[in-house]
């Protein structure tokens, strides 16, 4: 049976063989008293890497930005975002459940916003809003299909939310795929704002983890709160080591997956009833839509993984993510196997 070729995610990525030894080899200790080398690295490099004082080794990104709206905010207080931003969707209500804030939503474009829309939902103080205290930005956006967010639009808007006196935060899962496409360097993004964080577990390639930076203060206040939702570790300079030798070697290669986006992207447009929403990726995420073909996103995904090709259903829409285990033949290879699937829907 051919291998499967897993378009689902850039979190599907095994860990290498050269990334494996690292990890078998990194000296640990315990983590919860600071006392792990590994681990006190790791945070060294993410806070020099985003520019900031001090980072935060947890065990997921959805930690991070859970931690980081708890840090920011008081229960009762707004939290802007764009509406369809992984605090609002992807994260099972994790911010009204734990921090007790409400989310204003605005409907961006894949993603980004504007200031004049920031403006909008920040009302003047009174008794009877809620106050909004933390705007929260995507770099790039999942569900937008990996855009990257303009270094200049995102000074925009956060002066906005600083001049109301809002925090903002950066959900930087594929910060790095930004960097990589724009040429913006990462510190220059993430001074955008008060806290951001990256994923070492998507387009990096590590098996598990993620880091939140900021201030030396909001980096002590989130601590307290890794120890409260069970975040403190033990020996994690383990994983730690294979986040380590991600930043050292896979951040360039990103640019591979997103020359294979475009490839994707390119192939599926040439496939009658696919329709791109991203027809032009900026980054490693595809989406487009199935329905002119006559099946739903849900039988085409089924159809294909019969096949051996992995994407996600994701509402009326299916999704493709280029990543460390997709080849560029692996990419040629999808549209091929599509086009079929298109192919014998259309002839039954
Ligand atoms: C994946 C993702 C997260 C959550 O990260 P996990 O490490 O999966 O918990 C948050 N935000 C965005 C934009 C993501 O893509």
């Amino acid at each position: 049976m051919p291998a499967m070729i897993n378009l689902y995610s850039d979190t599907q990525t095994q860990p290498t063989k050269e990334m494996r030894r690292a990890m078998a080899d990194a000296p640990v200790g315990d983590e919860q008293r600071r006392l792990d080398p590994t681990v006190v690295k790791l945070q060294d490099m993410v806070a020099d890497l985003l520019g900031k004082e001090a980072a935060l080794f947890l065990p997921s990104g959805t930690m991070c930005n859970l931690i980081a709206v708890k840090t920011h905010t008081q229960p009762g207080d707004a939290v802007v975002l764009d509406r369809f931003g992984h605090i609002m969707r992807h994260e099972t209500g994790a911010a009204g459940m734990v921090s007790g804030v409400i989310l204003e939503l605005i409907d961006g474009d894949r993603g980004r916003f504007t200031a004049a829309q920031v403006e909008e939902v920040t009302p003047l103080p009174s008794v009877y809003s809620p106050p909004p205290t933390l705007l929260c930005v995507e770099q790039t956006h999942n569900w937008g299909g990996g855009s990257v967010w303009p270094l200049g639009q995102l000074r925009e808007v956060c002066a906005v939310a600083k001049k109301h006196g809002m925090a903002t935060h950066m959900d930087g899962a594929r910060l790095m795929n930004a960097v990589v496409a724009s040429g913006v360097s990462a510190r220059e993004f993430a001074a955008t704002v008060d806290s951001v964080w990256i994923d070492f577990s998507k387009g990096l390639g590590c098996p598990v983890g993620a880091a939140l930076a900021g201030s030396k203060e909001f980096i002590e206040r989130a601590l307290r709160y890794k120890h409260a939702f069970g975040g403190a570790m033990r020996q994690a300079g383990i994983i730690a080591a294979a986040a380590v030798y991600a930043l050292e070697h896979h951040v360039e290669r990103l640019a591979e997956d997103h020359a294979n986006a475009k490839l994707l992207a390119r192939g599926l447009s040439q496939v009658r009833g696919l329709r791109l929403s991203t027809p032009e990726p900026e980054t490693n995420i595809v989406y487009f839509d199935v329905s002119e073909t006559g099946m739903s996103s849900y039988d085409f995904t089924c159809k294909l993984e019969s096949r051996r090709v992995s994407m996600v259903d994701i509402g009326t829409r299916v999704r493709a993510v280029t990543h460390l285990d997709v080849s560029r033949a692996d990419v040629e290879r999808a549209v091929e196997i599509v086009r079929d699937v298109v192919a014998e829907v259309n002839s039954e």
